[in-house]
């Protein structure tokens, strides 16, 4: 493969604009240049959405021909513009906030999901992460994306004519994907290289172009590496973990690596998930250099700027590396920054032995946040052994709730809804919730779910007939090719990775009560279910079959149907055709959840367990909750609340969704389901898109960490460091003295004297610390330094007046107290009275 493929493509002079609208993945969700590349290839086009492959594929003579059709040259010349004036249009970032991110954010993540022409992901995480860059894009706001170019990526799924789930792992030609090489900055195509044990693997740079965000891509399949290490970026999530620890070294060092060689100079590095980890350490590294310091004061400077999302749930989830295996990968590069495991190991702590990547991000992180407001409290538990003595609720996670990328998930009808309701630019700046849909009909709001519902229909039939499961012999026709499914029919839909916890056996737990609701002769319900089970998943795999033996039971036949190949295109299509999005998780396993805010744009409504995001935009007007209200603490990890979720599931279809759907008024409309579809497009599709999490990011995190990191240079770090070495030195024989308290005009005045050791009153902070009782919720109340006790060296006098409750609700704790540093992050020492 040599550049050449990449200019010197015969393009006449006059298209030469072809090559950036072609490699600008706008055209996966901006459906003004669709016309084009009909125009181009039809069929590549319609079978593909590769518009890359599209423009390779065209003849030449075709090419010649189209240059000199006016009609061509209208269309093309239109795109063109309109590609520049996107590029050069104010945007929500330059209006309010131009130049305050420098050079940008650097955004790591193990999987992207931007368009399925570049299927580089799973599922949730990687969706989220093309949903992520989208909206940046639409927003103006500088992200640099990096990950690793996948040759075959994570597998496709087909059934057997038993409903045994096939995989395949077709192959990814880099050269028809969407993607061009990056040039370093001689105009040679980038390469980086990480050291490995006694060699040195080479790797590729790729570029995407996502809007105005680029996605650098790595991939290791130099003809120069050893044969083994070209297979290093081929599948995602392996599962073995020694390909794992070469793909995440691929991922931080390579790709921090290639930002230094671009001579990038991002202001905040964003790590998703543990993943991507190395990316901290080798950025303290070039500080290092740069500054010729050591790593732990290069440590204390970068972090301040480094940002760490964890979208898990469970502390399984984490990728852990056995010491022995870490030293063997790890040690080569570590010796060449003067560093070793043993920092990292500590770094991680955690109290394993293991190299625990979770542990990593955080110990390298400024901030960290989990991805929706019970995944906060979740992340707090998990993340709570990090901390020492610091109670759970004191951990300091955040939380910045997921959201879509709106305009990726619109269907052809709500788009033209919205956009006479709210106008073009709508989803480009700000949503917010002054939009509402006043000026559309009940009808107009009907018939768009109508002609949706209809749409989706057939695409459903095309794909049963193309589906080779179907093909059984004895099975209806009219059943296998889904021509028993009905436009008109209530349709529910279900598809998510099929796994235990996301339970999509609930509504399998009374097959007659299901098929009881599926052959309702007047009001009958049909589903349409996709998914696929990782590849290890046995039980998950158990699930699929479930499904499609009671899909072929005759009653249940044609109105139950399975699409294989879950993926970013049969997504797209299901969530803009279905009337209820079914979610239903074990609580509180679903960090955040996304695939039900992509029906809200459509008008869809979600029928869902009240969990991850769930549980932050239900309420009664705009869809129904499983078992609204129970919280983490009444349902902790345990299967034991299925029985009672599938029979809530059962009622609230049987006497809410089912009846609504089929109420028709005297003008034959459905109004109370239309009421609830327009209070949840209303209300619900700004606050749950990327539009806004992008903003809260910006806002809440990058700029003001900017500000933190700002105060971090080669003299405040030494000084910080130096300040922590002493509170190391002293905690050990700090020591309580003499607690009292009395009651006074209703409130309880405490006193306490403290031994410091040497430390002065403000290197730390004494706390008064209440957990939440019958009283009222918790409280931690800082005490005020009154004086130095005379007669005692080193011992201080502290005092605090609090709300009135037993004396022995309050326990006093000391902790480290300085303006610069993040504690409990950067500083988990704590001593408690008791
Ligand atoms: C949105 C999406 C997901 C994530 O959905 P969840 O609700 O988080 O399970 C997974 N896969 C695809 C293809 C998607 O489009």
């Amino acid at each position: 493969m040599t550049l050449a493929a990449y200019t010197m493509r015969a393009l006449p002079a006059q298209l030469s604009g072809l090559m950036p609208l072609a490699l600008d993945l706008r055209w996966s969700w901006h459906h003004g240049s669709d016309q084009l590349w009909r125009l181009l290839d039809e069929d590549v086009w319609e079978s593909t959405q590769n518009a890359w492959l599209v423009l390779n594929s065209v003849s030449s003579e075709h090419l010649l021909a189209l240059a000199e059709s006016p009609e061509f040259l209208n269309v093309y010349q239109a795109q063109t513009s309109h590609l520049q004036a996107l590029n050069e249009a104010d945007t929500w970032y330059s209006d309010t906030c131009d130049g305050q991110l420098g050079e940008g954010v650097a955004w790591f993540c193990m999987e992207y999901g931007v368009s399925e022409s570049l299927p580089l992901y799973s599922g949730g995480l990687g969706v989220l992460a093309g949903d992520y860059l989208k909206a940046a894009s639409d927003l103006g706001v500088p992200v640099m994306a990096v990950g690793l170019l996948f040759q075959q990526g994570y597998f496709r799924q087909a059934l057997s004519a038993d409903g045994e789930q096939l995989e395949f792992y077709p192959y990814n030609d880099p050269t028809m994907l969407p993607v061009a090489p990056v040039r370093d900055p001689s105009g040679e195509w980038a390469r980086v290289t990480v050291p490995f044990p006694g060699r040195d693997v080479r790797l590729r740079a790729w570029k995407g172009q996502v809007g105005r965000c680029e996605l650098l891509l790595l991939d290791a399949n130099d003809p120069r590496n050893e044969p083994g290490d070209r297979g290093i970026t081929s599948e995602l999530y392996s599962g073995d973990p020694e390909k794992r620890i070469q793909q995440e070294m691929v991922l931080g060092i390579g790709g921090w690596r290639l930002l230094e060689l671009l001579q990038r100079k991002p202001a905040v590095c964003h790590i998703n998930e543990g993943h991507s980890a190395l990316a901290l350490i080798e950025r303290a590294h070039c500080w290092q250099k740069a500054n010729q310091s050591d790593f732990a004061k290069a440590r204390l400077a970068t972090r301040a700027t480094n940002l760490f999302t964890t979208h898990t749930s469970v502390a399984a989830g984490f990728d852990r590396f056995a010491p022995e295996l870490a030293e063997l990968y790890l040690s080569p590069w570590l010796s060449e920054n003067n560093n070793c495991l043993h920092n990292l190991i500590e770094i991680a702590n955690g109290g394993s032995r293991d190299l625990n990547m979770a542990g990593v991000a955080l110990g390298m992180s400024g901030r960290f946040n989990g991805v929706s407001q019970i995944h906060r409290k979740v992340t707090q538990a998990i993340f709570q052994p990090w901390f020492g003595r610091w109670p759970a609720d004191d951990i300091p996670a955040e939380f910045v709730t997921n959201g879509v990328h709106t305009p990726s998930w619109d269907s052809p009808e709500s788009d033209a809804l919205w956009t006479r309701a709210c106008g073009q630019e709508r989803w480009r700046r700000p949503l917010t919730q002054s939009c509402p849909l006043q000026s559309i009909t009940d009808d107009e709001l009907w018939q768009m779910r109508r002609s949706q519902r209809k749409r989706l229909i057939s695409y459903l039939r095309k794909r049963l007939r193309s589906q080779h499961c179907e093909h059984k012999v004895g099975s209806s026709v009219e059943a296998a090719c889904g021509l028993l499914l009905d436009p008109e029919t209530l349709t529910l839909g279900f598809a998510r990775r099929f796994t235990s916890y996301k339970r999509p056996d609930l509504l399998l737990k009374d097959p007659e009560r299901l098929l009881a609701l599926l052959c309702c002769r007047d009001r009958p319900l049909q589903i349409v279910l996709a998914g696929k089970a990782h590849p290890h998943d046995a039980a998950g795999k158990a699930l699929i079959k479930r499904w499609k033996d009671f899909s072929r039971r005759p009653e249940a036949e044609g109105r139950v149907v399975f699409i294989e190949d879950y993926d970013l295109a049969v997504a797209n299509q299901l969530i803009q055709g279905v009337d209820v999005w079914l979610n239903c998780p074990r609580h509180p396993w679903e960090a955040c959840g996304t695939s039900g805010m992509k029906v809200l744009v459509n008008g869809g409504l979600n029928l869902s367990q009240y969990d991850g995001w769930w549980a932050e935009a239900w309420n009664e007007n705009v869809g129904w909750a499983i078992r609204p209200g129970a919280t983490f603490e009444e349902l902790s990890h345990s299967d034991q609340h299925d029985d009672a979720d599938a029979n809530e599931l059962f009622a609230l279809l049987e006497e809410q969704v089912i009846p609504e759907f089929y109420q028709l008024n005297s003008e034959g409309l459905p109004a109370r389901w239309l009421q609830r579809v327009r209070a949840s497009m209303d209300q619900l599709t700004a606050s749950y898109s990327a539009n806004r999490m992008v903003r809260e990011y910006v806002d809440a995190f990058y700029l003001p960490m900017i500000a933190k990191g700002n105060q971090r240079n080669p003299e405040t770090a030494r000084q910080l460091l130096q300040w922590q070495q002493q509170i190391a030195q002293h905690w050990p024989r700090l020591r309580f003295g003499r607690l009292t308290s009395e009651q006074k005009d209703g409130t309880r005045v405490f006193t306490l004297d403290v031994y410091l050791d040497g430390l002065s009153p403000e290197q730390v902070m004494i706390e008064l610390v209440a957990e939440a009782s019958e009283y009222g919720g918790r409280i931690v109340q800082p005490m005020t330094f009154e004086r130095s006790l005379p007669g005692a060296e080193d011992s201080y006098l502290f005092s605090v007046s609090v709300p009135d409750r037993p004396e022995d609700h309050y326990t006093p704790r000391i902790r480290p107290h300085h303006p610069l540093l993040h504690i409990p992050l950067e500083d988990q020492h704590v001593l408690w009275y008791r």
